[in-house]
């Protein structure tokens, strides 16, 4: 078995652990970029990759802090591709990318409009159905940060409109949801090019969320996706069970990508979450320092 549980005191025997897959207030994460920082050091990991959607506006003060408590950095992103599976959900990694590649910015400043179309449309809905909800709430509660759909989730939580984030999700805010809208997503292509292109290592995030039926369905996906330029496979996430955690490392190592991992810690708006700890599993350093030696970028990870 390639991964690790915390012991009982959540220490980690000795072994150096990461976390590979985060969220700050930069999108819709609720910890400032440092805040994660300072919490990644308490709570004893040695390595952390921020990978905020379609930004990189939280990885300057990031950088900066990772240096300052003494944790290594990884630069990232997390990017929405169109899936491969109708209502299945495509996200790709971007690690070590560079914050100054032009390709990068031209790229996050697509996704944004995106948004910025999709917006919108959902707030009119929600109001069509008689929800008090305004465009400059949701604004006010990403607090300049990338606008997703969390954050609608939170006002509408905070109004007494639904109980949870989840339940937002389910009624309002998700697919089949009754304010449910698709914003344009890059084709799989794009988003990997684009990537790599930057510097970073292209890693398909969450494979379970993909919703793939069956083994030989998933692994025609990950084919493709490698035919594509794919570089690693997130083998570690809190959507995972240690079933899938066994099957997604046997992929890897079949075709032959890098193993990732991380909690997907999104702080108050994904409450169930700990940084560090993705359904009970744990991150190996060694996962950080591959994916760091195979970026090109400015942005080398520092040992
Ligand atoms: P957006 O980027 O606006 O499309 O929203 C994506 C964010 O919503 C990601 O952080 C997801 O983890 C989160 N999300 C998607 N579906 C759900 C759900 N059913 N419950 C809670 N959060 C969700
Ligand atoms: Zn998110
Ligand atoms: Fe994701
Ligand atoms: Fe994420």
């Amino acid at each position: 078995m390639s991964t690790d549980k915390p012991d009982l005191n959540g220490k980690s025997c000795g072994r150096a652990f990461v976390d590979l897959h985060s969220h700050s207030t930069a999108s819709d994460g609720t910890f400032a970029p440092a805040d994660v920082m300072r919490l990644a050091k308490k709570s004893g990991l040695t390595g952390l990759a921020l990978t905020d959607h379609d930004t990189i506006a939280g990885i300057a003060e990031a950088a900066a802090e990772a240096e300052k408590v003494g944790i290594t950095f990884l630069p990232g992103i997390e990017i929405s591709a169109v899936p491969p599976i109708d209502n299945g959900t495509l996200h790709i990694l971007g690690y070590g990318i560079d914050p100054a590649s032009p390709i990068l910015t031209a790229m996050t400043r697509a996704l944004i409009e995106a948004r910025d179309n999709r917006n919108p449309q959902i707030i009119t809905r929600l109001r069509e159905l008689g929800i008090d909800i305004s465009m400059d709430e949701v604004l006010a509660q990403a607090n300049g940060g990338v606008l997703g759909r969390p954050h609608i989730a939170a006002v509408l939580v905070r109004k007494g409109v639904v109980p949870t984030i989840k339940q937002a999700f389910n009624e309002y805010l998700g697919q089949g949801g009754k304010a449910y809208f698709d914003k344009e997503r890059l084709a799989p292509r794009a988003a990997i090019s684009r990537i790599r292109e930057s510097g970073g290592v292209a890693v398909l995030a969450h494979p379970v969320q993909l919703r793939t039926t069956n083994d030989a369905q998933l692994e025609r996906a990950l084919k493709d996706l490698v035919d594509l330029g794919l570089q690693g496979i997130e083998v570690i996430h809190s959507d995972h069970s240690d079933e899938m955690v066994k099957k997604y490392s046997k992929l890897a190592e079949r075709f032959g990508l890098l193993k990732s991992g991380g909690s997907d810690f999104h702080g108050k708006n994904k409450k169930d979450i700990q940084l560090g700890v993705a359904n009970g599993n744990r991150v190996p350093a060694e996962w950080m320092e591959r994916i760091a030696a195979r970026t090109t970028g400015n942005h080398k990870n520092k040992s």
